[in-house]
């Protein structure tokens, strides 16, 4: 991770300070395409970075406004983790990823952008850091980001519709 050059996420961190919570309002909006929300839980949501570290990266949020771990019920824990190993099911299923980094930022000094609870999945591929800057400066365009929502949304639906299947299939 450390060596992954994002410049783009400049632009994102000075357009931040304005605007209020993203993820409250990410939360409230409609139009789920438009704002990159991939899944709603009851209590969880999962949306792709706009300014992403690599391709695919995605977050999952509480859509309450925590601002850290503890203040989670366990409801909210339990749903947070469930979308986490979702959300790395469906990455691996559309993009084929070699790795993962999946963190929290949590307050300034940990380098939290956003006070609102939420956890980064960065899917990795073996090379990653050295084509990452060549390409990092075309491949964040807004047609990039609907192709991977796109493929990403399927299999976010492909795996909750097999999920629910086997669970009913279930045998002991
Ligand atoms: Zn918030």
């Amino acid at each position: 991770m450390r060596h992954l050059w994002a410049p783009w996420r400049m632009d994102y961190i000075l357009k931040l300070k304005k605007k209020g919570c993203i993820f409250c309002l990410r939360s409230k909006r409609k139009d789920d395409r438009k704002n990159l929300v991939l899944y709603r839980g009851k209590h969880v949501f999962v949306m792709m970075n706009k300014y992403p570290y690599n391709n695919g990266h995605l977050m999952v949020v509480p859509l309450r406004h925590c601002v850290d771990l503890e203040s989670l019920s366990p409801i909210e824990s339990k749903e947070l983790f469930d979308l986490l190993k979702v959300s790395m099911r469906a990455l691996k299923a559309s993009l084929l990823p070699h790795g993962y980094n999946i963190g929290v930022n949590i307050g300034k000094v940990g380098g939290a952008g956003e006070d609102h609870l939420h956890f980064h999945i960065v899917p990795r591929w073996a090379g990653d850091t050295n084509f990452m800057p060549v390409l990092g400066e075309t491949k964040i365009v807004p047609d990039h980001l609907a192709n991977t929502y796109q493929r990403l949304h399927s299999a976010f639906i492909d795996h909750l519709k097999n999920g629910t299947k086997r669970k009913g299939g279930e045998k002991k």
